[in-house]
């Protein structure tokens, strides 16, 4: 379900942050309390924030207690930014999901990775050159976009938990997916009514790939949302970033 509206405008989207954790998270600073993240995104005018704590086979996060407990806390608090409890889920292989139906559907916001590669628990394809990679990813979002199971896909694409290959590696998965792949996936998405996540970290690490993957988005008219996986409070800002990312995105 889209939970944010179409828009291509950077003003806009970086008035939002879709990808963010707190202390729930093992990687998250000890300074990502809750009502602490809320605060920080109101002072630096976001109109929305997504926490979304990751939610998988590896970590032992019990997403659906931590849920009602961010719920519950968040209404204690008074704020005018748009508050979503989700969680950042795992499409951990083609059909295979860490969390049953039920309690994604519960979530505000089920942000799903494809591409945890690094996790103990992640199925690899058979072929595991960097196309092997990419067709693996192609697999599981399409077996996840016939689902009702995604309002938006978290860093999509992104080689940067492949620690099994080098920068060029990781940049040939990008290359490796053909302009129609990335069409008719985008396409795919639209229609589950699933939302892209412009993710900076990987946006601004691999721009060519970037550009292709707007370009390409806008061209289907796909919605678009814009995560920092903020894992500091500077971090729950996505403003400083915007100037780069219009120049890469031309
Ligand atoms: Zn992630
Ligand atoms: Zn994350």
């Amino acid at each position: 379900m889209f939970v944010l509206e179409k828009t291509y405008d950077f003003d806009e989207l970086v008035r939002q942050n879709v990808h963010t954790h707190t202390v729930f998270s093992k990687c998250a600073k000890p300074e990502m309390i809750f009502e602490d993240m809320v605060k920080t995104a109101e002072r630096v005018g976001l109109a929305t924030l997504a926490i979304t704590d990751h939610s998988d086979l590896d970590d032992g996060i019990d997403t659906p207690a931590n849920f009602l407990i961010l719920k519950e806390r968040l209404a204690r608090i008074d704020t005018s930014v748009r508050v979503l409890i989700g969680a950042e889920l795992s499409a951990y292989g083609v059909g295979k999901y860490a969390e049953p139906y039920e309690v994604d559907r519960a979530l505000d916001f089920a942000s799903y990775s494809h591409i945890h590669y690094h996790l103990m628990s992640w199925e690899h394809p058979e072929d595991r050159s960097p196309r092997g990679y990419a067709a693996h990813e192609l697999e599981i979002l399409n077996a996840l976009f016939d689902t009702d199971r995604a309002d938006n896909i978290a860093h999509p694409f992104s080689p940067c938990k492949m620690p099994f290959f080098n920068e060029e590696e990781k940049a040939a998965t990008l290359a490796a997916i053909t302009e129609n792949e990335l069409g008719d996936i985008l396409e795919k998405g639209e229609r589950a009514r699933c939302s892209w996540e412009i993710h900076t970290p990987t946006f601004l690490r691999f721009p060519e790939f970037s550009r292709r993957f707007w370009n390409v988005g806008r061209e289907v008219g796909v919605h678009f949302t814009l995560g920092t996986d903020a894992h500091t409070l500077a971090a729950i800002d996505p403003r400083p970033y915007a100037p780069r990312l219009r120049e890469i995105v031309g």
